[in-house]
């Protein structure tokens, strides 16, 4: 071990960046609750790649890295992608390799704003990270939500309602829950936030194991 006492266990604890998975229907505030979380924390959300188009607003390279149909079939031909899967049978999603090698580089917390196909393929290929649900109080809230945005067409909403009970049941594999209450944000980041903590420690006993193996 490099040091004795307090300061070892501190500079474990400040060391191990944490990757985690964050789910949950469209409209239950999983960019809110992610955004608020990596303006609190030095931790960054990654930016996916995807076939949607770009809604009102949106721009390339901050929201999404918006690619045509051949750009996003030569990611997946190249290896470039760590995960993909196609949204409402429409739409493909996925995150770029080199988004979640540069966060490693650089440091820091990653979290992946990502649907729960993505998830799993995310545990298989780094066991470590910590994959989170964000559910809705209700469905009932979750329409209400939904027509809100007012984003999608009546026909998107429907799919996107029937989407939510699949998205969440799909999660069954998942560590851990937090409810989005309305009007209660603050509530639902401090929870991730406990969330990202307690997967910070775990990461940190594991270093310890491994230091003190090695200074055997
Ligand atoms: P939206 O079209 O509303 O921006 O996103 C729709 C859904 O796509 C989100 O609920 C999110 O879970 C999913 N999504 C966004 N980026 C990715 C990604 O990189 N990979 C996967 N698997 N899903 C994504």
């Amino acid at each position: 071990m490099r040091s004795n006492g307090a300061s070892f266990y501190r500079e474990l604890l400040a060391s191990p960046p944490v990757l985690a998975v964050l789910s949950g229907p469209s409209g239950c505030g999983k960019t809110t609750v992610a955004d608020a979380y990596v303006k609190k924390k030095s931790a960054r959300c990654s930016v996916s790649a995807t076939t949607r188009p770009p809604r009102a607003g949106e721009r390339h390279g901050v929201d999404y890295f918006f690619m045509s149909d051949a750009e996003f079939d030569a990611c997946i031909r190249n290896g470039e992608l760590a995960e993909w899967a196609t949204m409402y049978g429409r739409h493909r999603y996925g995150t770029l390799n080199r988004t979640i090698q540069d966060a490693q580089k650089v440091g820091g917390d990653l979290l992946l704003v990502i649907d729960p196909q993505g998830g799993a393929q995310i545990r298989a290929k780094y066991p470590l990270a910590a994959l989170i649900l964000l559910v809705p109080p209700s469905m009932k809230a979750l329409k209400r939500r939904l027509m809100r945005r007012g984003t999608d067409s009546e026909e998107e909403r429907e799919a996107r309602v029937q989407e939510a009970l699949n998205e969440i049941q799909a999660a069954n594999f998942y560590d851990y829950v937090i409810e989005n209450r309305d009007g209660k944000i603050d509530e639902a980041v401090k929870a991730l936030e406990a969330v990202m903590e307690a997967e910070r420690r775990k990461m940190a006993a594991r270093q310890a194991a491994f230091a003190a193996a090695a200074s055997q």
